[in-house]
């Protein structure tokens, strides 16, 4: 894989197929952050991945750094993951009836993960935050949450004030659509202040219900929770009653195979995952301490159910791959390293090249900003300069390095990147600061 001239890219097939696309789907795309709206220009359309490479409509390869935003821990394609959903596909594909590997799968997880006694499965992160505040609101008969500015949750109409990634690369503080009443019941707060969250719960103590935010900020970069932040949550929602909630949809299974609360130490009380845990396929699951967790239909009074959930592909899929992580910790190891000879690369290429920059870095997660650090809350990550990441992530692209196509996206790993890999990123990149500078 060598980075020469012959290998920068061109891609007339995709940009074909995105004119079609843009006729008949809206903005040519099934998820907005796929447009390269905030880094211009068209997207790659892909026909295959394995490993830690993709490939284009024009055959061209690249080194990805998207990992399908997040699932792809161990690769495209993983060997062991295809053969289960082969197998499992050859007796159907969905029964609407109970099976064993659904039970294999919650077993698993709660048997691994802190604070989870029980968990239910749905299609889609999105799905897993809703139901959870959902529960949340149930369990203590209140209404309120408190969110954090730039936390993403998914497209749920309570997340959509304020929220990360996505929907903060279009620019919108919130969206058309969310009702006046579905807003007012959602108040944010400052990520990594403390005082903001105190400030919200005290002015609105008899109706807070839960509190939700990821453990870890991927949504807006990497953003690491500041030492006492998580543990300062923790003590205001046993003091108020109020149900915390870990969403662990990015983070879960990635950071360590028991996710953030592990890393930091601090338990939730409701924990929302999705991605690594279905290895690709459609997935979503929220869990927690069991007594809120009967309150879950048809055990208790709040309602939530699904068509497809729990479906065998999908859990065949994520079954095969949390089993495999948890056979082989010295993954997470690996991808530690990997993630800190890539950070500390970039770091020292905007050194040498005089680029004010921070660079934030959790597990496999790595965050670049272009601006003077240190990157802790929203409004830091915000000054990151985006024209800048914009020339950036087209260098790279045209050199072969699919990066996240969003100033607000961390790196994602996959244990799959070999060391040559890396250092054909670094070389790209000083290639691509040189070319821009
Ligand atoms: N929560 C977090 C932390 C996420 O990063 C995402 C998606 O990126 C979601 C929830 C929503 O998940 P999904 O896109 O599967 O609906």
């Amino acid at each position: 894989f060598r980075i020469t001239e012959d290998r920068i890219m061109n891609y007339p097939n995709s940009k074909e197929l995105f004119e079609r696309a843009s006729k008949v789907i809206p903005g040519g795309v099934n998820s907005p952050v796929r447009a390269f709206n905030s880094v211009g220009g068209t997207p790659v359309f892909i026909t295959k991945a394995n490993g830690a490479y993709l490939w284009d409509e024009e055959g061209n390869k690249y080194i990805d750094y998207i990992s399908s935003w997040g699932p792809m821990l161990l690769g495209h394609a993983e060997p062991d993951v295809v053969k289960a959903v082969q197998e499992t596909a050859a007796n159907s594909t969905s029964f609407g009836a109970p099976t064993k590997l659904e039970v294999e799968m919650a077993e698993l997880i709660t048997s691994s993960v802190p604070g989870v006694d029980k968990i239910r499965m749905v299609n889609s992160g999105t799905e897993a935050t809703m139901s959870a505040i959902r529960v949340a609101r149930g369990y203590t008969g209140k209404n309120k949450i408190i969110k954090f500015k730039g936390n993403y949750h998914g497209h749920g109409d309570s997340f959509l004030i304020e929220a990360g990634s996505g929907a903060l690369t279009m620019g919108e503080p919130s969206s058309p659509g969310v009702t006046e009443g579905t807003a007012k019941d959602t108040l944010n707060a400052e990520y990594n202040n403390l005082e903001s969250v105190e400030n919200l719960v005290e002015a609105n103590k008899d109706d807070m219900a839960a509190i939700i935010l990821e453990p870890i900020a991927g949504n807006m970069g990497c953003i690491p929770p500041k030492e006492g932040f998580l543990e300062g949550l923790r003590a205001l929602c046993d003091e108020h009653d109020i149900v915390l909630i870990f969403d662990e949809v990015m983070t879960g299974f990635r950071v360590d195979f028991q996710g953030a609360q592990k890393v930091y130490g601090v338990t939730a009380d409701m924990v929302t995952y999705g991605k690594i845990i279905g290895a690709g396929l459609p997935v979503g699951a929220y869990g927690g301490k069991q007594e809120i967790m009967d309150y879950v239909a048809p055990t208790g009074p709040v309602y939530q159910a699904g068509t497809l959930s729990g479906n065998p592909l999908a859990m065949a899929a994520g079954y095969t791959l949390l089993k495999k992580l948890k056979e082989s910790p010295a993954v997470y190891e690996e991808l530690e390293k990997k993630a800190s000879v890539l950070a500390n690369g970039i770091g020292q290429i905007l050194k040498k090249y005089d680029i004010p920059h921070a660079i934030n870095c959790v597990g496999s997660m790595v965050g670049v900003f272009y601006c003077e650090g240190p990157v802790e809350t929203f409004d830091d990550a915000n000054r990151t300069d985006k024209e800048l990441f914009g020339k950036i992530f087209h260098g790279m692209l045209k050199r072969g390095v699919h990066l996240p196509p969003s100033p607000f996206e961390a790196f994602f790993l996959s244990n799959a990147l070999s060391s040559e890999d890396i250092t054909n990123t670094l070389t790209a990149y000083e290639e691509t600061i040189a070319e821009i500078t």
